[in-house]
C-alpha cells in the first residue's frame, strides 16, 4: 500500500460524526431501480449506468432535479427504513459513530402523497436497527425545503407537532437564492418551542448576509456550507468568537462547482482563521463519496492527519450528542489518535 493509501485507510477508521447529511442524498441507484421495482413507479432510464450518467451537475438546481425526481421511488416506511439501513452501514465503515440526518418530509407529503407517519416510522425503525446493528447514535433533522411554499412548512409542522419529541431538530434546505432566512422566522420559533435545535444551510450559494440572517432570524446554532463567510470578515469574526460550527461538505462543493479546485478549497484557511469547520458528506450518493472520503480529499489537497483529526474532534463537539456519548467519542478518537501516531 502507498502512503497515500494508508492515509485513506487511516482516515475511515478514524471516530467522527457526521451533522450534515440528507438521507435522500444517500439514494444510490441500485435502491432506487430496486424500490423503483418494488414500488412500480417508472423511472425515466432503462439502466443504472444509464442514470448513473445523470450524474453530472451545472449547479444547485441541476442536482435538485434529479435528486427530487428520485425520491418518487420512495413510498413505504420499508423503504425508508432500507435506506436509513444502508446509509448507516455505509457510514460505520467511515468511522461515524454519531449522525445527526436531515429529510425532506415536505417533498415526501406534498410532492409524492406518502403520509408524514409512514415517513417518520421507517426513519425512525432504521436508526435504531442501525444502531442495534452498527453502534451508530443521532437522530433526525427535519428539514424545511425552502423553495416550496411557507405554508406547506406550516402544514408540516402541524404533522410534526404530536410526534415533536421524536425529532433532534429543524434544518433549512434546498435552492438558496431568492429564498433567505428571514421567511421562515416564525418557524422556526415554533420548532425551538416544541425544544428541537436548530440549523440551517446558509452561505453555500447565497451570500454571507443569509448566515447572518440565520444566526439572529432563526437562532441556528450550527451553520450549513457557510462558505461564503469569507466574504464578510465581521461576520467570520463573529462566528470564531461565538465558536459557531460550519458543517463543510469539500465534495459537494466540488461536484456543484462552489468551488473549482479541492486544493484550493477554503477549509484549511477556515482553519487557519479559527473557524470550527466539520467535515461531511451532504448528498453522497450523488457527490463522489462518503464522509471519508471527504477528510480523504482534504488529505490528498495536502492538510495533515493531527489537522484532519482535529476537525473529526469538532464534529463530536459540534453535535448534539448527549455528555455520555461525547465523552465515549472523543476517548475512541484520543485511542484513534495513539494507535496511528496522530
Ligand atoms: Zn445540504
Amino acid at each position: 500500500m502507498t502512503d497515500t493509501d494508508n492515509m485513506h485507510a487511516a482516515l475511515a477508521t478514524m471516530p467522527k460524526a457526521e451533522l450534515h447529511l440528507h438521507i435522500e442524498g444517500t439514494l444510490e441507484p441500485e435502491l432506487a431501480f430496486k424500490l423503483a421495482r418494488r414500488n412500480d413507479v417508472a423511472l425515466p432510464w432503462r439502466t443504472i449506468d444509464e442514470l448513473r450518467a445523470q450524474y453530472r451537475f451545472e449547479n444547485l438546481q441541476s442536482f435538485l432535479d434529479l435528486y427530487y425526481a428520485l425520491t418518487k421511488t420512495l413510498r413505504t416506511a420499508d423503504d425508508f427504513h432500507d435506506l436509513m439501513l444502508a446509509y448507516l452501514a455505509r457510514a460505520a465503515r467511515d468511522g461515524v459513530m454519531h449522525a445527526e440526518i436531515f429529510f425532506d418530509p415536505q417533498v415526501h407529503v406534498f410532492s409524492n402523497g406518502v403520509p408524514y407517519d409512514t415517513v417518520l416510522d421507517g426513519l425512525l425503525e432504521g436508526l435504531r436497527a442501525g444502531r442495534k446493528r452498527y453502534g451508530v447514535t443521532g437522530g433526525l433533522m427535519l428539514s424545511l425545503v425552502r423553495d416550496m411554499s411557507v405554508e406547506s412548512a406550516d402544514r408540516i409542522l402541524d404533522m410534526a407537532e404530536p410526534r415533536r419529541g421524536e425529532i433532534l431538530g429543524i434544518g433549512l434546505d434546498s435552492a438558496e437564492a431568492g429564498y433567505p432566512p428571514s421567511m421562515f422566522v416564525d418557524q422556526f420559533a415554533r420548532a425551538r418551542s416544541f425544544g428541537w435545535h436548530a440549523v440551517a444551510h446558509a452561505g453555500e450559494e447565497g451570500p454571507a448576509d443569509y448566515i447572518r440572517q440565520a444566526l439572529d432570524l432563526l437562532h441556528a446554532e450550527r451553520i450549513d456550507h457557510g462558505i461564503h463567510i469569507l466574504d464578510d470578515p465581521e461576520l467570520q469574526a463573529r462566528v470564531v468568537r461565538d465558536r459557531i460550527p460550519l458543517t463543510c461538505c469539500p465534495l459537494s462543493n466540488l461536484r456543484l462547482q462552489v468551488v473549482h479546485d479541492m486544493r484550493k478549497h477554503p477549509v484549511p484557511q477556515m482553519v487557519r482563521d479559527g473557524i470550527v469547520c466539520t467535515i461531511n458528506s451532504d448528498d453522497p450518493a450523488y457527490f463522489g463519496g462518503y464522509v471519508a472520503a471527504n477528510y480523504a480529499a482534504l488529505a490528498d489537497a495536502g492538510m495533515s492527519l493531527d489537522g484532519l483529526a482535529a476537525l473529526a474532534g469538532n464534529s463530536i463537539d459540534a453535535s448534539f450528542a448527549d455528555e455520555r456519548r461525547w465523552m465515549r467519542m472523543h476517548a475512541a478518537l484520543a485511542d484513534w489518535r495513539t494507535a496511528n501516531g496522530v
